[in-house]
């Protein structure tokens, strides 16, 4: 009996892991089709000063709906970045939220920074550079409307990211780095580089309600936010509670509590209704 259930235990463990091969396999297909056949859409999140309630970011976040329903980005993006694909996909992100941006600022609804989420894979891609500075001046959005988010990921090549990273500040592209306090870099290395935003992980907040002690991390890093002069951005504020907690600080603030990430039409109303 012992036998057969290991017997079994062992089928089930294979055809499970078959099911998620085959998939994978299924998504990486549909994905290098998906650019031609128009899947891709961006949604877009802003970002709040806490202190005076104001837009004063937008992220634009990437989303697939392929013919076979939707899927979550952190199922799709890292299969992008093993196959490589993301170096195009993230090129139409650029495209498209520098596209955005710009008819916005025209509009004169917002004048702020739009920012994209860049893989490691697609940062330190020889042709990174030149591809922004192209997107740039085909879109026409002035350089400082434009914001580049990468993780801590990015690190594991100090030197030549701190080189791109240098590039991309000297154009006047605001460098954030992302989910900052569950990755790779140490304390010393986020000291030796310049970026403008320091944005915390969501865990720190979804924490800091529970214990004291976590609240006493989450104030230590943004004080190490302030020691190397970035303005701190802390996302996933769900609840006005933590809005609350958070206000009066200094701080940039995202989340559901202000706004789930929108379509554009949508997102374009919710800042018609931020201007009035
Ligand atoms: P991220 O850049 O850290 O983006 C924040 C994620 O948190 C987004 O998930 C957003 O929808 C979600 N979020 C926003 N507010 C709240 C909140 O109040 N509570 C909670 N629980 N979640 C909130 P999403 O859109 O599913 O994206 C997941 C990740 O996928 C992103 O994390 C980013 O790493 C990656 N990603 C998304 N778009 C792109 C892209 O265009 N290029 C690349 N390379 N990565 C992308
Ligand atoms: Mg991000
Ligand atoms: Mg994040
Ligand atoms: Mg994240």
């Amino acid at each position: 009996l012992a036998k057969d259930m290991g017997k079994n235990n062992y089928q089930f463990f294979t055809e499970s892991l078959n099911e998620r091969v085959i998939r994978k396999g299924q998504l990486e297909n549909a994905l290098r089709r998906a650019i031609d056949q128009q899947e891709f859409t961006l949604h877009y999140q802003p970002k709040i000063d806490l202190d005076l309630n104001r837009v004063v970011g937008i992220e634009a976040l990437l989303r697939w709906n392929p013919i076979f329903g939707s899927v979550s980005p952190a199922e799709f993006i890292p299969i992008t970045e093993e196959t490589g694909l993301i170096v195009d996909i993230g090129e139409w992100v650029l495209r498209e939220a520098c596209t955005k941006n710009k008819y916005w600022y025209d509009l004169g609804l917002l004048e702020a920074p739009i920012a994209v989420n860049v893989s490691a894979r697609q940062f330190m891609d020889p042709h990174f550079i030149r591809i922004v500075q192209t997107v740039l001046s085909e879109t026409k959005l002035p350089s400082h409307l434009l914001e580049i988010e990468i993780t801590e990921r990015v690190m594991i090549n100090v030197n030549e990211a701190s080189d791109i990273i240098n590039q991309l500040r000297e154009m006047g592209i605001q460098i954030t780095i992302d989910d900052f306090g569950i990755g790779y870099s140490s304390l010393s290395m986020i000291n030796s580089i310049d970026i403008d935003n320091l944005k915390i992980d969501q865990s720190f907040l979804h924490d800091v309600m529970k214990n004291k002690k976590s609240s006493g991390l989450l104030g230590a890093i943004i004080q190490m936010g302030r020691e190397i002069e970035a303005n701190v951005v802390i996302e996933g504020i769900e609840t006005e509670e933590q809005a609350s907690f958070l206000a009066a600080k200094g701080l940039i603030g995202q989340g559901y509590h202000f706004s789930y990430p929108l379509p554009e039409e949508k997102f374009e109303k919710y800042l018609a209704k931020q201007e009035a």
